[in-house]
């Protein structure tokens, strides 16, 4: 005979710890999360630092709105937001956050520190986080919001992510996997966000690995990031398809322009987000105009009428899916089609085969 295994309740910073571990499951996750923070904020310059592929530091300077230091000391509780006030507005809601649940979680699984200055204040303030609660920066000392020197807007660092969630850490691969996938979060938000400034850098190195000015267009800061073989070679849309409630902006390359794997940016309303079929639907699209095994470089913003996607899904869940999904599809992939058949490319096409 087993014995029956008594039940018992989970400690409740145990349960978050888990919750956080699963909405920030690597570095990048993290910082998608502040970078959304940031231009909700209404920032024109981020800057980020990076040290041992933001395992050791992931630190975000903006010079957004800032934080009142009235709010400074709920800001990392969990569903505290400026956001979102009443559940209808989850239909409507046009910031990246909505439901307070981003510094929550870092705080869980990291030490956060956040310097901040609203426009109006003094002097900046800073304080120090630990499971969503003001904390100490030193045993002893006290963990109100200590006034200090600082330009507007926000600075947060994590340090030493997963800390406190061993086997977490021991999933990561390396340091230099999570600075790659940090690196291609920031160049993607950098390419959305085009008259945004945005630095990358490790700690200790002079020179940033992303780097884009807030004066240029999408061309320029697809060039400043993916290179001038891509960024010469691009087409443009813009459409709007009234009966299905939804607009397309795009940069993509033309049949000139081809590497071995695509590079897919897809934001739906201004998020990035990942989706098989519209992916899918794309490459179709450039099978008869591209060499067999090679494929394109494609930038996609989707703005749908926030009834038809559900915003409310899991942090997690990259992978999109909205309301008339198959006409919308097939609408982007004829757009890109018409443009594509209407450039030169069918010349450069015949010439290659
Ligand atoms: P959410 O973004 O869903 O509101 P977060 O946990 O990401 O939740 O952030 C909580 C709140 O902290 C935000 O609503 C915002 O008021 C404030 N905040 C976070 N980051 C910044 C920032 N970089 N600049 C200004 N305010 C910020
Ligand atoms: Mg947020």
């Amino acid at each position: 005979m087993t014995t029956v295994p008594s039940i018992k309740r989970l400690d409740q910073a145990v349960i978050n710890r888990i919750a956080a571990g699963e909405i920030i499951q690597r570095p990048a996750n993290a910082l998608k999360e502040l970078i959304e923070n940031s231009l909700d904020a209404g920032s024109t310059q981020i800057q980020i630092l990076i040290k041992e592929g933001g395992l050791k530091l992931l630190q975000i300077q903006d010079n957004g709105h800032g934080i009142h230091k009235e709010d400074m000391g709920i800001v990392c509780e969990r569903f505290t937001t400026s956001k979102l006030k009443k559940f209808e507005d989850l239909s409507q809601i046009a910031t990246y956050g909505f439901r307070g649940e981003a510094l929550a979680s870092i705080s869980h699984i990291a030490h956060v520190t956040i310097t901040t200055k609203t426009k109006d204040a003094q002097c900046a303030f800073r304080a120090s986080y630990s499971d969503g609660k003001l904390a100490p920066p030193r045993p002893g000392a006290s963990a109100d919001p200590k006034p200090c020197a600082g330009n507007d807007g926000t600075q947060i660092t994590a340090e030493d992510l997963f800390y406190n969630v061993p086997t977490r850490r021991r999933a990561l691969k390396s340091a230099s996997d999570e600075y790659n996938r940090i690196l291609d979060v920031v160049s993607r938000y950098a390419v959305h966000n085009s008259t945004v400034s945005f630095t990358c850098r490790k700690q200790g190195s002079s020179t940033a690995d992303v780097q884009t000015s807030s004066t240029s267009n999408i061309t320029d800061t697809i060039r400043q990031i993916y290179g001038s073989s891509v960024a010469s070679e691009l087409l443009h849309v813009e459409k709007e398809f009234p009966p299905l409630d939804f607009k397309m902006n795009a940069s993509f390359s033309n049949a000139n322009y081809h590497v071995k794997r695509t590079t897919f940016l897809l934001f739906i309303n201004h998020r990035l987000v990942e989706s098989t079929n519209i992916k899918r639907a794309i490459e179709n699209v450039y099978t008869s105009l591209l060499p067999k095994g090679s494929y394109p470089f494609v930038y996609l913003s989707l703005e749908i009428s926030p009834r038809n996607v559900d915003v409310n899904v899991h942090p997690t869940k990259r992978e999109v899916h909205f309301l008339n999904e198959e006409k919308i599809v097939d609408s982007i992939a004829s757009t890109l089609q018409e443009q594509l058949e209407g450039s030169n490319f069918s010349r450069t096409f015949y010439t290659q085969t």
